[in-house]
């Protein structure tokens, strides 16, 4: 007896612009592609290129076998690591998110329609061997153009050409492929290469350029030749037509800045505690293993990176390495490059989308590398990863806040490290609680590896930063009304007198958060929950509290509620009016700016961090950006201007946010041989985080924290989902959302809201949000919970907006 041979479906995401998507397609006999390869599919009346996802066994429910189509070809293996499909589906799942939706978020933009399918004679049918009419004209065609034709002419000429390319592949006389498109892609660059470095008969300009390009190794872009041996390009011409060197086009690959920094960074010899850790990780290459690396600021955690890394390179493995901002890539893409070569590459959105793609491809060759990136890294397509590396693992921008997935790119690493079987490490000083309650959890499922120490400096040991606390209210009751305390003023003239550098911290909000009285430190707070209330400009002008917890307003008051004074202070103060104020006091001083204003342009980041360290300007003040591990030796001071606008955001993670960011920004000071210096202005001196931050307790902030997060039913002992909903059309989604909120009673979990986010209008849209509090951590049936949202969402009214995100960092 026969048996029916079972059909074979395949899960597949099409790229279309508009109708893209995942869809199940049947795979023809002979053919077995795998999970990760390209394929092409017809789609409509056109072929699309696609991705296979993985098999399924079944059909969709209510889905005719008669109905679904057939791929048409495997066109290129492996365009995403096998690892990947599942890694895709854990974050779909976790993370409430269409698959498609994930899929779309993880390739870079255009990365099929980049390609172009070609078809290439193998070999010519032996005498005797027939084939159909269809592929004999195939075979024809091909002859008569040279072998090779794109897919494109291919079906243009030959009728039934899919029918006769699958009978020819199968017979091993034609094959498939897929190509970058032509046209302008590759990009040049003149170099020069080293062929005679005998000086006899040349001038002295030439006989230096010479005697560079040997020291760099006898090759050089002529660019970068022509800028370190400050000669013309006629000079460099001219040992060309001598045949001292031979010019010649290197091929580019827009893979942003790939230059070798000019130095060389040899590994250091370790501290013991260094050598302990990097023993520590070592010993875990090749199986999966958390680790958790918590070392002050300038202990050294980049070193250990290094010399990890170094042995994963050496075992023929690649390394993933992601840091919070993109700022922050070019300095460390000089410290890696110099230390471990060329194979390092950078990856991160501020890429241009064919720099994207390029490093892409790259990164699917099997070369052992190292990929640094920003969160969306976590995604590079790296096929023998042998390690992976948050460092400033605590920060929030590895988190997404929008559009789904919103994942979060240190859980999304953990994920992948245990496919990959490769060990995790988190680095940093200040490390998240959810981190270091995880580690308290389990300290084998957790390894804690500690730095305690600064590395010294110059023979002189590294201490941190001397730390003070500045009252602000007795700036004001002596008369003292500017943002600049008499304290940092002094301080900062004695930095300038020593031609030292210092930097300026100002919490980020552009606008005020929260009112405080300058007079005792009163912060207005809901008397409904405990968070301050928040300041707004309601759309009509008038001015409004509202607590972003349960929803409750009140109209602003003229004093302060605890003891009537009028000086009530909106919180947020911007970097431009501490550059002014600073300005009024030293009409000479050199100061740069560094926010996100200032960073917008590309590559403007290194610009300024080039500028500052170079003593182009005394003075740098910025934003949450210069907490990100800023490396300046000659900075000896760090002021922050009001500690207050962090303390008192509206948020269950505004304690652990100022405890991270105050330490990691007075860690920027006397990071050299120099000893440094922190002055946190504030308006309430005796707040706790203040005290943990002075006394540089971690563990005693972490358990304060914990305890509270605990009695307040916050992550991370419990989880939380925010259902953020937005139209232009107010009362439309008013009533929407209160339906929602009313359906999702009876899920295991406590909802709060309908509520206005923070800012409630943006671009016209209005803003509202559901938060589905006290969810379980774990074990909770993600699956049922999901259908449960899904059914009180349901299908929301023309225009209006809903969006999911799991583990909310903020829920304004
Ligand atoms: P972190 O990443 O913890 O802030 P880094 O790795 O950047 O610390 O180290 C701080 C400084 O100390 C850097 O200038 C680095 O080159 C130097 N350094 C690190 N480890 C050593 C070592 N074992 N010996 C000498 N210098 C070191
Ligand atoms: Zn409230
Ligand atoms: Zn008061």
């Amino acid at each position: 007896m026969l048996q029916p041979v079972p059909p074979r479906w395949l899960e597949v995401w099409v790229d279309h612009p508009h109708l893209g998507g995942c869809f199940t397609y049947r795979v023809p006999e002979g053919s077995a592609p795998e999970a990760g390869d390209l394929l092409s599919v017809p789609f409509g009346q056109q072929m699309a290129g696609a991705v296979a996802l993985g098999w399924r066994s079944e059909l969709p429910a209510g889905v005719d076998p008669q109905s679904v189509r057939e791929i048409e070809a495997v066109v290129a293996k492996g365009i995403l690591p096998k690892e990947f499909w599942p890694l895709l589906q854990r974050v779909a799942d976790y993370y409430l998110t269409p698959l498609a939706q994930v899929v779309r978020t993880v390739l870079p933009p255009g990365l099929l329609s980049r390609s172009q399918r070609r078809v290439r004679l193998l070999r010519l049918p032996a005498e005797g061997e027939e084939c159909s009419p269809a592929a004999q004209t195939l075979l024809q065609l091909l002859q008569a153009k040279g072998g090779e034709l794109s897919w494109r002419y291919v079906q243009q000429q030959v009728p039934t050409a899919a029918l006769a390319l699958r009978e020819l592949q199968r017979r091993g006389w034609v094959e498939s492929f897929w190509q970058e498109q032509q046209g302008g892609r590759v990009k040049t660059q003149l170099a020069a290469s080293l062929a005679d470095d005998s000086p006899e008969g040349l001038s002295l300009p030439q006989q230096k350029a010479l005697q560079i390009l040997k020291q760099k190794g006898g090759e050089l872009l002529l660019a970068e030749w022509e800028r370190l041996a400050g000669v013309s390009r006629a000079v460099l011409q001219g040992l060309a037509r001598k045949g001292r060197v031979h010019l010649y086009e290197r091929p580019l690959l827009r893979l942003g800045d790939a230059s070798l920094p000019g130095w060389r960074d040899p590994p250091r010899p370790l501290t013991a505690a260094q050598a302990q850790a990097v023993e520590a990780i070592r010993q875990a290459l090749g199986r999966f293993q958390r680790f958790l690396l918590h070392g002050v600021t300038g202990s050294g955690k980049t070193e250990v990176y290094l010399q990890v890394i170094a042995q994963v390179l050496q075992q023929g493995r690649s390394a993933l390495v992601l840091v919070p901002e993109i700022g922050l890539t070019p300095q460390l893409m000089d410290r890696f490059r110099a230390r471990l070569g060329s194979q390092v590459w950078a990856y991160h959105s501020g890429l241009s989308e064919g720099e994207r793609y390029d490093t892409w491809r790259q990164m699917l060759s099997s070369t052992p590398q190292v990929v640094i990136g920003t969160r969306s890294a976590v995604f590079a397509p790296l096929s023998k990863l042998g390690l992976i590396v948050l460092d400033e693992e605590h920060d929030d921008s590895f988190k997404q806040d929008q559009p789904q997935p919103c994942y979060h790119a240190r859980q999304v690493a953990e994920w992948r490290a245990e496919l990959a079987g490769c060990p995790l490490v988190l680095g940093s000083a200040t490390p998240a609680v959810e981190t270091y309650a995880a580690h308290l959890q389990d300290p084998q499922r957790w390894i804690r590896l500690a730095l305690p120490q600064r590395i010294p400096q110059a023979g002189i040991p590294a201490t941190l930063p001397q730390l003070e606390l500045v009252d602000m209210r007795q700036e004001l009751q002596a008369g003292n009304r500017s943002i600049l305390s008499r304290r940092l003023h002094q301080a900062l003239q004695r930095t300038l007198d020593r031609g030292e550098q210092a930097i300026l911290f100002v919490p980020r909000r552009g606008h005020s958060t929260f009112v405080l009285c300058r007079s005792c430190g009163f912060v207005l707070t809901c008397e409904h929950c405990d968070v301050s209330l928040t300041f707004h400009l309601a759309h009509l002008g008038g001015q409004e509290l509202r607590c972003h917890y349960c929803g409750a307003r009140q109209p602003h008051p003229q004093r302060c509620p605890a003891c009537g004074s009028p000086y009530l202070k909106h919180f947020g103060t911007g970097t431009q009016k501490v550059v002014e104020v600073l300005h009024q006091h030293w009409p000479q001083l050199s100061i740069l700016r560094y926010d996100s204003d200032a960073t917008r342009r590309k590559g403007s980041h290194r610009d300024l961090l080039e500028q500052f360290r170079s003593g182009k300007a005394q003075v740098l003040v910025g934003t949450q950006m210069l907490t990100k591990g800023l490396d300046i030796p000659q900075v000896t001071l760090v002021g922050v201007m009001a500690a207050d606008g962090l303390l008192h955001q509206a948020d269950y993670r505004a304690g652990e946010r100022s405890f991270q960011l105050l330490t990691q920004v007075a860690g920027r000071s006397g990071r050299g041989s120099l000893p440094g210096q922190a002055i946190i202005q504030t308006y309430l001196p005796e707040h706790p985080i203040l005290r943990a931050v002075l006394a540089q307790d971690y563990e005693g902030f972490l358990r304060a924290e914990l305890q509270q997060r605990r009695e307040g039913g916050y992550p991370p002992h419990r989880a939380l989902i925010l259902i953020r909903l937005s139209s232009t059309r107010l009362e439309a989604l008013e009533r929407y959302c209160h339906r929602v909120a009313e359906r999702l009673q009876g899920i295991p979990a406590e909802v709060l809201g309908p509520g206005p986010a923070q800012v409630e209008r943006v671009a016209g849209r209005y803003r509202w949000q559901i938060l589905l509090k006290q969810l379980p951590d774990q074990d909770w049936d993600r699956p049922k919970l999901a259908a449960q949202i899904q059914a009180a969402i349901g299908h929301p009214p023309q225009g209006i907006r809903v969006s999911l995100d799991v583990d909310p960092l903020r829920i304004l």
